[in-house]
């Protein structure tokens, strides 16, 4: 039997076009929502993620301001540029586009963006509120993930979780969100030091592969009826694969995201939603 197949495409239309109502109601009460982006140097793919942020932002009714620094930018000139934003009031969130330029260490910059404003859901303060189970601006990869498990209502009260892959931008802070109470899952956090993957990965109720390995999971890799979360996103000659082998795991799998059309459009609504997150606390919300 196939898989469900869960649309992170229709999940993300949705989550749009409530962000959409969101920004609309704060224009009633003549807030505008202000979304910036920094761009330092002129890297292909960085030119397109930021074109396609302000894209949506405009989408969504949003005011979208796009800085950009020469690739020989100082780290004063960024930290210059990060201050700006931190102190403009027509700017409720802004993400630094990465990777910065080779020579410029992203760690200050980052750590210097007022967390209120934090769109990405990365800085320190935000992934320390996060681990508390206080609220915070979240990681818009998780998040967006989360999001899908709730529109498909995937229950995770108990399950056994498997996520490959620990980074800081996608599996370390889903562990923590998806063991938080409320979530309650029982998560297993593997990487390349993991042994016996197969094993683990066979047991997983919720399975999620964030690893950048095309191809890493097969269907003797995934329980019957698993459902299976596909992060990865990877370029093989002219088209996109997620490290899953669909074609294979659709026929195993209770359910699954494709890629690309799964996990992909979340994040972007993601960055949205934490925007006018920010501009409604802003404003008192
Ligand atoms: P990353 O920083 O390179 O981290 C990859 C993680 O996977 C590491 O923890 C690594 O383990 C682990 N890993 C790699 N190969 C493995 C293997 N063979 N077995 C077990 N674990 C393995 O990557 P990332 O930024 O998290 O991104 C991961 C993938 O998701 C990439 O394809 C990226 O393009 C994609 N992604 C997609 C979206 C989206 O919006 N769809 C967003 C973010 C990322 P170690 O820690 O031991 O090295």
């Amino acid at each position: 039997m196939s898989a469900r197949i869960l649309s992170g495409k229709e999940v993300a239309a949705e989550l749009r076009s409530e962000v959409a109502e969101r920004v609309a109601a704060l224009a009633n009460r003549g807030k505008s929502v202000g979304l910036a982006t920094v761009l330092v140097g002129d890297d292909a793919a960085s030119q397109v993620y930021v074109r396609n942020k302000h894209r949506a932002a405009a989408a969504a009714g949003m005011v979208s301001f796009d800085r950009q620094l020469p690739a020989d930018a100082s780290p004063a000139d960024v930290l210059a540029q990060v201050e700006e934003l931190n102190e403009a009031d027509e700017v409720d969130g802004y993400i630094v586009q990465l990777p910065l330029p080779e020579g410029l260490d992203p760690e200050p910059v980052l750590d210097a963006i007022d967390p209120a404003k934090d769109a990405d859901g990365l800085h320190p303060v935000n992934l320390g509120r996060l681990v508390l189970g206080k609220p915070a601006l979240l990681p818009a990869t998780p998040s967006g993930i989360l999001r899908i498990l709730d529109y498909y209502g995937v229950v995770t009260e108990g399950a056994s979780v498997v996520i490959v892959g620990r980074s800081v931008l996608v599996g370390r802070p889903l562990a923590i969100m998806l063991g938080l109470k409320g979530r309650d899952a029982t998560v297993t956090l593997a990487h390349t030091r993991t042994r016996h993957l197969s094993e683990l990965t066979r047991r997983a109720d919720l399975l999620v592969v964030a690893a950048g390995r095309a191809g890493l999971i097969g269907a003797e890799q995934v329980k019957p009826g698993a459902t299976v979360i596909d992060v990865g996103t990877n370029r093989i000659d002219d088209r996109l694969v997620g490290d899953v082998d669909f074609d294979r795991v659709v026929e195993v799998a209770g359910a699954i995201t494709p890629v690309p059309g799964g996990v992909g459009p979340m994040t972007i609504a993601s960055l949205l939603a934490n925007t006018v997150a920010a501009a409604e606390a802003g404003a008192g919300e």
